[in-house]
């Protein structure tokens, strides 16, 4: 069977996702798209597909199974609601939203529908390096988890379009996301150091240095660079009681020549987390088919929603603010056990 998509929001990512969905993975056909810019939309409209004037137009249309939103933030609320309510799979760029408010109106209809419908773009998760790393972390043979060590870092961001909020409120999110799924925990507090500043990011807030509590106890921390110059280094490497267990650097081909012996480093995001990508949308296509979604949910981008606005409050008050979720609908699974 082919799934029949729709796509809304046809910018950056929205574009990669069509290429992906139409060149490089089978059993999926994008057949509608929409953005804003109607141009745009026409541009990057797949052979065959239909340009609709409005998201709703194109969620409620009956040649569309599914849908992929690579909006911006705000407008994901409205547009995962519009798909809950006509029960259609919708996989949603991160953030899932942009405040507690929408997070829970989103997990109450979804709830309420009684089925998981939405998948959030957190694409580390189906990255092969995460799932080993997760993996010997499972396995237990090296105790329990006590502190994570995540390093972020960008080559460098857009000038006037990313602010000193976005380390904390855009960049943050996949961290924290991978950390609650790597250590099978829940983020309880955050607390944000910021470092005498890069010169290379003009009046931009960057470095940051970012601490993330966690019911278990476990300690998360955060390096978050956003104008490193030198290319996109993800790196990750958990201590637990009886070792440590680390990300492999990417890509890990090496390097010998006159400058000496290297490992070249990727230029951004989509280079890093290409397969992942890839992965994550076959896994979507897999679930969507069957009218439902697994991976990353409603629950775990409610989650980075909090964490994004318990680290702005920390920056600001310069102390350890509480992150305070919710009860888990069983919807989501079952909830973190409290430590002893
Ligand atoms: P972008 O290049 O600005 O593309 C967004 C597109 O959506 C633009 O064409 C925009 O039009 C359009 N749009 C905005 N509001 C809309 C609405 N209500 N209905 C229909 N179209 C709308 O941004 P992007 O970089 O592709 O990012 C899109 C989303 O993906 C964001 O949520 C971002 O955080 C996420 N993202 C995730 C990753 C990841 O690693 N998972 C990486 C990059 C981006 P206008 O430009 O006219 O507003």
């Amino acid at each position: 069977m082919t799934l029949r998509v729709g796509v809304i929001g046809t910018g950056m990512i929205g574009q990669d996702h069509i290429r992906r969905l139409t060149q490089v993975l089978s059993g999926v056909r994008v057949v509608a798209v929409t953005d804003i810019d109607q141009g745009r939309a026409l541009t990057a409209a797949p052979e065959g597909a239909e340009v609709f004037d409005t998201p709703q137009a194109l969620i409620r249309s009956e040649s569309v199974q599914a849908v992929v939103i690579c909006s911006w933030g705000p407008a994901h609320e409205e547009q995962l609601l519009e798909c809950i309510s006509a029960g259609k799979p919708v996989f949603c760029e991160k953030p899932l939203v942009t405040s507690e408010a929408a997070a829970i109106r989103v997990m109450d209809a979804e709830v309420a529908f009684g089925r998981r419908l939405v998948q959030v773009g957190f694409m580390r998760r189906f990255d092969g390096d995460y799932r080993r790393l997760k993996a010997v972390i499972d396995g237990g043979t090296l105790g329990a988890p006590l502190l994570y060590h995540s390093v972020h870092r960008n080559a460098s961001v857009p000038e006037g379009l990313y602010t000193s909020d976005m380390p904390l409120n855009d960049t943050l999110v996949h961290d924290a996301d991978i950390s609650r799924w790597l250590l099978d925990d829940e983020i309880t507090g955050v607390e944000v150091r910021v470092p005498r500043r890069s010169l290379r990011g003009k009046d931009l807030r960057d470095p940051t240095l970012v601490l993330l509590h966690t019911v278990s106890g476990a300690l998360v921390d955060v390096e978050i660079s956003v104008n490193i110059g030198y290319g996109y280094d993800i790196r990750g490497e958990v201590s637990c009681e009886e070792g440590v267990a680390s990300l492999p650097n990417r890509p890990a081909t090496v390097i010998s020549d006159h400058h000496g012996i290297r490992q070249a480093i990727p230029e951004d995001w989509r280079e890093r987390f290409i397969d992942a990508y890839d992965q994550e949308f076959r896994e979507w296509i897999a679930a969507a088919g069957q009218g439902t979604a697994t991976g990353p949910s409603t629950w775990d981008g409610y989650a980075a929603t909090l964490v994004a606005d318990a680290a702005l409050r920390a920056v600001e008050s310069g102390h350890l603010e509480p992150v305070r979720m919710r009860g888990k609908p069983a919807l989501y699974g079952v909830p973190v056990a409290v430590a002893a």
